[in-house]
């Protein structure tokens, strides 16, 4: 063995070690990282070490064993599959990371197959017959090089293609991919001019050390290119942290402290600045009939909008809040600035909004405060722009409204009265009345309608509409409601007499009770649970409860309608009242509001639309009452015209249940004080 022999040896066994090391360095990174490619890299390193080691022994074994000796065919075939093995992976590897190619299992152990099958074909191809040599070394030998080399270059080439700037990693991996390629073409050509008889290039002994070092370099680019794509996602995680931290996660919109941080800048900085705060009103609602994937649509999609309407206007939008969404700005300049895009806002959120199917009907209310005038900190700009959202929300749906100094009084005394029901509940302050509803035909009692009153200890009896609405944002109403159900059926029990026609008792119901999925259950228990016979109750609902979800609202009126209760629509007139939904949903009457029973006597149309809609009503077989009468005149043209049932200050008031009894001649058997329940 001459000494350039020697030195390809040393070359061969000193490049395994190398390998190696390589590849428990890449196993050791997989073991930290757990990502594929590094296990790729470190199997393709393993085989690297392997070929080198095993190709060094092929020379070893050459002069003591004959070319097709089991033990030389053996070695060279460990040789070659490694030599493939390490090709195949080291592409698959670099593929995954450079193009963040995710291999299955299967792909990779077929891959791998697929080499070792090649690698040992193309050893034992030619290696029986002694006559061709030169066919079998450029088949086992030349063929690996030109592989290799295809492999290694067009790698180096296609990363270098897109020159990666400042990114040392993949630059080195690329230059040093493609001089091993280069190189292992270069052996390649060697081979096939020994094998056409000449003689290797004269340098070939020199350019062996490239052998040696490409495959180190790189394994140097991908430990550097390792490293930095590490670098990049603990930035990307860092900013992901970030985003989570500033950002609602549904809506993708600032959060609070961050609209708050903005808007701090924006009044420091601008001679004006306006912040809208927009609530969407009837999530509840919206959960009750859709569910939460509802709730969440109707957020997102009114997010957009109103983001859209922000940018149009050259503001910015935010989420401060679980059911809010604001707007603000320093370019909207004054008053009518800030209500055009309040108005834009309401137009975009009345378009119609569909999940699976249904339509979500979206209620929103929004409230303006400016700076400098109406607060000097963008946390007080909040809270007066949500004192004016309160305001617009108590105006009705779909409102806005702008801070004025006369809220906070306002606001201060909603607080204090909020504050006052909570004790009412906890004082039994809370009494009901029944108003009577008198039989169209005879005028005698055949009915009442339970109203709540409040008994406050210092402003006396108030009525609803003084109180009725702040139920809502204490979560009280459905408390009040089965309250009043309760007291209501227990009274009505004292009215019925065995030998008389049934006495009704007529339960106004809030849209939170009715809409709950399991309402008539509810009632069916309260029945049991009273003793009131189900056809002396009433449930008298509004047209607005109704027309929100109309397929669950024509479910809940037909289950209770099984049971017997009698289901009225209240207030017919005042509302959208859409002949429509009269068809659509089985009540079994309507109640024509007390406005409507006002206009008949003042204006002719109106009493030729109540005359048609009595007609219709009657043609489907709905029941009809007309409440609020108060006159002689009033009583006379609803007698005339058919009505079925009256009801109004003509006849009573509302009255306690004392007054009650001794209407109907029953006195004595008056029922112990009821009791409130304490929430
Ligand atoms: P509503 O269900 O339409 O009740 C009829 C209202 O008309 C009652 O007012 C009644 O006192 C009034 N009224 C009756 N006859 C006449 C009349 O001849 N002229 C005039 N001007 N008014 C008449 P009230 O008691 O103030 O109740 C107002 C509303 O409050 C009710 O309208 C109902 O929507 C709600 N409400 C009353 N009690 C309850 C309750 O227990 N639970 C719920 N959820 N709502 C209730
Ligand atoms: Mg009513
Ligand atoms: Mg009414």
């Amino acid at each position: 063995m001459n000494e350039w022999a020697k030195l390809d040896l040393v070359v061969y066994f000193a490049g395994s070690l190398i390998a190696l090391t390589q590849s428990i360095v890449f196993l050791h990174y997989y073991r930290l990282f757990r990502r594929e490619h590094l296990l790729l890299w470190s199997g393709s390193f393993l085989a690297l070490a392997i070929y080198l080691a095993t190709a060094g022994a092929s020379w070893l074994l050459i002069p003591h064993f004959p070319a097709a000796h089991p033990l030389r065919l053996g070695v060279s075939s460990v040789s070659l599959v490694a030599a493939y093995i390490q090709v195949v992976a080291l592409v698959m590897g670099t593929l995954a990371i450079w193009r963040q190619r995710r291999w299955t299992r299967q792909q990779i152990v077929r891959a791998l197959v697929l080499a070792s099958v090649f690698g040992v074909i193309s050893t034992l191809l030619f290696a029986f017959d002694p006559s061709m040599v030169q066919e079998r070394l450029v088949m086992r030998i030349g063929l690996r090089y030109l592989i290799t080399a295809a492999a290694a270059l067009s790698m180096g080439l296609a990363i270098a293609w897109h020159w990666p700037r400042r990114r040392l990693g993949q630059q080195m991996t690329a230059l040093a991919l493609s001089i091993y390629g280069i190189d292992q073409l270069h052996v390649f050509s060697a081979y096939v001019l020994t094998a056409l008889g000449g003689e290797s290039w004269p340098w070939m002994r020199y350019t062996t050390i490239a052998t040696l070092l490409a495959p180190l370099f790189i394994s140097y680019g991908l430990v550097i290119w390792l490293l930095e794509d590490e670098r990049d996602r603990a930035e990307s995680a860092t900013d992901a942290a970030e985003r989570l931290r500033l950002f609602d996660q549904l809506t993708g919109l600032p959060n609070r402290s961050q609209m708050l941080g903005h808007l701090s800048q924006q009044m420091q900085h601008a001679q004006g600045a306006a912040l809208l705060l927009v609530r969407l009103d009837n999530l509840g609602n919206i959960a009750a009939a859709s569910g939460m994937d509802g709730v969440d649509l109707a957020l997102s999609s009114s997010a957009e909008r109103i983001e859209e309407v922000a940018r149009a206007n050259g503001m910015v939008a935010a989420r401060p809040g679980a059911d809010h969404i604001a707007v603000h700005g320093a370019g909207v300049a004054g008053a009518s600035a800030a209500q055009r895009v309040a108005e834009q806002i309401l137009a975009a959120l009345a378009l119609p909004l569909f999940c699976n199917g249904r339509e979500i009907a979206i209620e929103a209310s929004v409230g303006i405060a400016l700076a400098p005038q109406d607060a000097s900190t963008s946390e007080s700009l909040q809270s007066r722009a949500e004192m004016a959202r309160a305001r617009a929300q108590s105006d009705g749906a779909m409102r806005y409204c702008f801070y004025a100094p006369d809220l906070d009084v306002a606001a201060k005394a909603r607080l204090a009265l909020q504050s006052e029901i909570r004790s009412a509940f906890a004082n039994n302050e809370f009494v009901l009345e029944f108003q009577p509803m008198l039989d169209g035909w005879n005028l005698e009692v055949c009915g009442f309608e339970a109203l709540v009153r409040w008994q406050h200890p210092q402003r006396g009896r108030l009525l609803p509409e003084a109180f009725i609405n702040e139920l809502e944002p204490l979560g009280l109403v459905e408390t009040l409601d089965a309250w009043v159900l309760e007291q209501a059926c227990t009274s009505a029990c004292a009215w019925q007499r065995i030998d008389r026609e049934i006495i009704t008792v007529a339960v106004n119901v809030s849209a939170y009770s009715f809409q709950r999925r399991r309402f008539p259950e509810v009632i069916e228990a309260l029945l049991k649970r009273t003793g009131l016979p189900a056809a002396s109750l009433e449930i008298e609902i509004i047209e607005s409860i109704a027309m929100e979800h109309p397929e669950h609202a024509a479910l809940s009126i037909e289950h209770l309608r099984e049971l017997g209760v009698r289901v009225m629509l209240d207030d017919f007139g005042t509302g959208f009242s859409s002949l429509k939904h009269l068809r659509q949903l089985p009540f079994d009457g309507l109640k024509i509001d007390h406005s409507f029973v006002v206009d008949v006597l003042i204006d002719p149309r109106d009493a030729a639309i109540v005359r048609a809609m009595l007609a219709l009503a009657h043609s489907l077989g709905l029941e009809v009452v007309a409440e609020g009468i108060e006159t002689a005149a009033q009583l006379a043209w609803f007698q005339s015209a058919g009505c079925d049932r009256l009801q109004g200050f003509h006849f009573h008031r509302s009255m306690p249940q004392q007054a009650v009894l001794e209407l109907l001649g029953l006195a004595a058997a008056a029922p112990s004080k009821s009791q409130m329940p304490v929430s």
